[in-house]
């Protein structure tokens, strides 16, 4: 069978990710998940992003639990929901999550979004739980600059990831340079556009002529960006496509045509004007 080969980058942790992942959002919980998984970890995937959110967490963690490969070898993402922020609800939030993971420890949590006025009480508290060693690295997502800037100045743990929106859609440089000069990995959630603009004829005419999909583009500059990517499909030639995506690369003139798309596209919430 074929078995994709992800590479693994690392982080300011030491440990490692990789580079691309399965999103789980909106894939629904129970079997719906567990098997969107367990086909993820069959064709190669080691990287699973879920939230406490999107209610799956449980599904991930059987999956990964039932797939037969060592735990140690796949990396588990989640996050915490804007309800559970300030010091003594994170710390809650995590324990309900990795209960409900059934897992000892995660290798990346976020805070899912910048809640003004706790979010510093609640960095604190993601500190905590880094160095308990029970969620090896931790860090943000939807941070935008000044979010960032603020956390920074006040951090004992700089965030290993910042997780936002990310395609030539929504090219966010100055975010970027910051996650770069600061030693944080971006990752690119929605990096497909949620299927939006897979049609536009740019993305088609460099598709056509590399014999690359759409999406395949679309992953590949990201990640030609630097960023780490967790495309959410539920079905296997679809994950294999996805994952096919580290055997050629974009020129710099594609790369620049793709950085011309951006017309500030959120696909979802926004956090570009969040307090
Ligand atoms: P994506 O950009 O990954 O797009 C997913 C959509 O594209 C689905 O409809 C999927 O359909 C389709 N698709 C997947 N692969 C292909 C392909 N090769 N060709 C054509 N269509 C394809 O959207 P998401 O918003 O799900 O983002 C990915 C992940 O990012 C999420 O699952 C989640 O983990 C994370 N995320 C994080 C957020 C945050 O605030 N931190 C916000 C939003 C997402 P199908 O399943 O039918 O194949």
């Amino acid at each position: 069978m074929d078995v994709l080969r992800i590479p693994r980058w690392r982080l300011n942790t030491g440990g490692e990710i990789p580079a691309l992942g399965l999103g789980v959002y909106q894939i629904p919980p129970g079997r719906a998940t567990r098997e969107a998984v367990q086909i993820a970890i069959e064709v190669g995937y080691r990287h699973i992003d879920t939230a406490r959110i999107y209610g799956n967490e449980e599904d991930v963690g059987a999956a990964i639990r039932g797939s037969g490969v060592p735990r140690d070898e796949i990396f588990v993402t989640t996050k915490l929901w804007n309800s559970d922020h300030g010091r003594d609800a994170t710390l809650r939030a995590f324990d309900e999550s990795l209960r409900r993971l059934r897992l000892d420890a995660v290798d990346l949590y976020l805070v899912h979004w910048p809640v003004p006025r706790v979010r510093g009480e609640t960095w604190k508290a993601m500190e905590a739980i880094h160095r308990s060693g029970r969620a090896r690295a931790i860090g943000v997502s939807n941070y935008m600059e000044p979010h960032l800037q603020e956390l920074l100045a006040d951090a004992s743990v700089v965030p290993a990831v910042n997780q936002v929106e990310f395609s030539p859609f929504r090219h966010r440089k100055g975010l970027l340079e910051l996650c770069r000069g600061s030693g944080i990995q971006a990752e690119a959630y929605s990096p497909l556009t949620k299927g939006l603009r897979l049609g536009h004829p740019r993305l088609r005419s460099i598709g056509e002529r590399m014999g690359r999909s759409p999406a395949q583009v679309l992953l590949r500059w990201s990640l030609q960006h630097g960023l780490v990517v967790i495309p959410k499909t539920v079905r296997r030639e679809r994950m294999l496509e996805n994952g096919r995506v580290f055997d050629f690369e974009l020129s710099p003139a594609d790369m620049a045509l793709l950085d011309g798309l951006d017309e500030g596209l959120a696909t979802g919430w926004d956090p570009e004007d969040a307090p």
